[in-house]
């Protein structure tokens, strides 16, 4: 029988593309709903957030990503955005909108199914230090 269930995780962020690897977290929570083979849904609430999966190391994480991140969409350009709402954080609503929110990951034997140097990623895009939740959202069967 596929069963659903949800959950929220809550983590604290610096901001400025701040990335974060919630892998172990994720795999908690699959270990302690018993879900034996499915799938996991890793949302972020919030307009100004990324979920992906990257190679979690210091270059990447560091320096390459927000490389890219600021060609794309610089913190310091001009924004419709800013100007209307004086606010600061386009680029960061921009960056989440690229990136997107959400990514489903499959689980089989109780285990996320990633590659060996493949994390699950959350990026705060934001210009200040956030608290963020995230939701899981497991779908599948669980043991018997
Ligand atoms: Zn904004």
């Amino acid at each position: 029988m596929i069963e659903l269930s949800t959950h929220i995780i809550e983590i604290e962020t610096q901001g400025h593309t701040h990335i974060i690897d919630i892998t172990d977290q994720v795999q908690e929570m699959l270990s302690k709903e018993g879900c034996e083979e499915g799938q996991v849904l890793i949302a972020a609430m919030g307009s100004t957030a990324g979920i992906t999966t990257l190679e979690f190391e210091q270059g990447l994480v560091n320096f390459d990503v927000r490389n890219m991140l600021s060609k794309i969409a610089p913190y310091d350009a001009g924004y419709e955005h800013n100007r209307t709402w004086g606010d600061n954080n386009g680029a960061a609503h921009l960056r989440s909108a690229l990136i997107g929110t959400s990514r489903t990951i499959p689980f089989q034997h109780g285990k996320l199914i990633l590659g060996t140097w493949q994390q699950i990623v959350f990026i705060d895009f934001d210009t200040r230090a956030r608290h963020r939740q995230i939701v899981l959202q497991f779908m599948g069967r669980k043991r018997l």
